[in-house]
């Protein structure tokens, strides 16, 4: 076993790694691949950087490749997003469209070669779905997978996406609730978040204490934190309003809000100069836009935090929970999506509908500290049975075995 597969089997037990060598084992030879529109920024990114490392250790030669586009392409495809999590109306032309298919299909042509090798495509989100129809004599699986919600999706939008969805071999969603009924197989298969990466190892306390001064944040004091791309569904405004109805009784609460953009997301300044605005005159509240290498800093920052906020009005899963609950922080997580798979309202933190809600909260758990550790102790009790990087690799691999052996036999104690 590798040095890696031994620091896995030290958090999540013998068994499961081992379950994942055999796994792993039945599948050697095979090529995966995965595609998505950015490296950095946001929950698929952290995910994938990590997902082919430890399946390149366990021996599968897996690439992770993302499209490139134009501004345009991005804002349409944000456009795209946004619609689908029901947010607004879009204006779409036939320009739209036409834009939106000959990226992918540029891409396509750019990495045609990488996309015949593999034997098993997974296409991240709706910015790369249309690659598909430029391999119409395609021999290899393509699994799509969505990360977004799609509760209420503007229904011209997904019908258009839908339209390349349908031709692929199987699609994952993260939650029951976002699965759209396709004509392909349809799988649940919940995000994870990796144990050993530099966003959620163990950090010294010397680490930890040391973004206290970089970002001129009181150790003395308590401290709230949002992390999120600045995005309005993350309703980062909604944070900052719940720290001010929170303040008025506690006094030395501060409120850090860190962040960065993704490179597939042309809104985030915009929404950045909203809560500095918001932010102005309040020496208290920390906005921090972070380049999106920043993994040990927000771990530092979610191990210094009293309590952990995830106010979005719509979320996909929320990896920033996951992490949160891993560090054993209580949680105060939006109402919504992924959110509500993690928070277990009173057990694993609260769950809320509005700023007044999030304040009442804060406050309840400022009072009550030991509370706030028990819902913290359970959490993090939580994410290691249920969402952690070797859970979800076992359910891709038993995905692929399906998908590359329809009805077969298969004897994991055989090998
Ligand atoms: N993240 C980051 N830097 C930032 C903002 C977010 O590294 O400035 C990370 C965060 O720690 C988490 C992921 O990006 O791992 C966000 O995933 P989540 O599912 O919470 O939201 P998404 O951005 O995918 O909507």
């Amino acid at each position: 076993m590798t040095e890696v597969l031994k620091a896995y089997e030290a958090i999540v037990g013998h068994d499961i790694v081992d379950e994942l060598s055999q796994l792993a084992a039945i599948l050697k030879g095979i090529k995966i691949l995965h595609l998505n529109s950015t490296r950095f920024g946001g929950g698929v990114a952290e995910i994938l950087s990590k997902m082919v490392q430890l399946t390149q250790e366990l021996g599968i030669e897996t690439a992770w490749e993302t499209i490139a586009g134009s501004q345009e392409f991005f804002r349409i495809t944000k456009g795209f997003h946004n619609a689908l999590q029901g947010r607004k109306e879009i204006s779409v032309s036939s320009s739209v469209f036409e834009v939106y298919e000959g990226v992918n299909a540029e891409n396509a042509q750019a990495l045609r070669s990488k996309i015949e090798h593999a034997d098993v495509v997974f296409v991240h989100d709706p910015q790369p779905a249309a690659l598909i129809a430029s391999f119409p004599e395609r021999k290899n699986k393509w699994i799509w997978r969505c990360h977004i919600a799609l509760t209420s999706p503007k229904r011209y939008i997904w019908n258009y996406v839908r339209n390349f969805v349908s031709r692929y071999d199987a699609a994952i969603f993260s939650l029951h609730e976002y699965a759209e009924p396709l004509p392909i197989p349809m799988y649940l298969i919940a995000p994870s978040i990796d144990p050993l990466s530099d966003k959620n190892c163990d950090l010294s306390a010397e680490e930890i204490a040391a973004i206290y001064p970089r970002f001129c944040i009181d150790p003395s004091r308590p401290m709230l934190l949002q992390v999120s791309r600045f995005d309005r569904f993350k309703d980062p405004l909604g944070v900052i309003q719940a720290y001010r109805l929170a303040k008025r009784f506690k006094h030395d609460l501060q409120l850090v809000l860190a962040g960065g953009g993704a490179h597939d997301d042309p809104e985030a300044e915009r929404v950045l100069q909203e809560v500095l605005d918001a932010a102005r005159n309040d020496p208290d509240i920390h906005v921090l836009f972070l380049p999106g290498d920043s993994h040990r800093t927000i771990n530092a920052l979610q191990r210094a935090a009293t309590i952990v906020l995830q106010k979005s009005v719509r979320e996909g899963f929320g990896l920033t929970v996951t992490e949160a609950l891993w560090k054993n922080k209580p949680v105060i997580g939006g109402n919504v999506g992924g959110i509500r798979l993690q928070v277990n309202d009173y057990q694993t933190g609260f769950l809320v509908n509005s700023s007044e809600g999030a304040a009442l909260r804060i406050r309840y758990l400022l009072q009550n500290p030991a509370v706030g550790k028990e819902l913290g102790e359970r959490g993090h009790r939580f994410v290691q049975d249920n969402f952690l990087l070797t859970r979800h690799l076992r359910d891709y691999f038993t995905l692929i075995l399906s998908l590359l052996h329809p009805g077969g036999r298969i004897e994991l104690g055989k090998i």
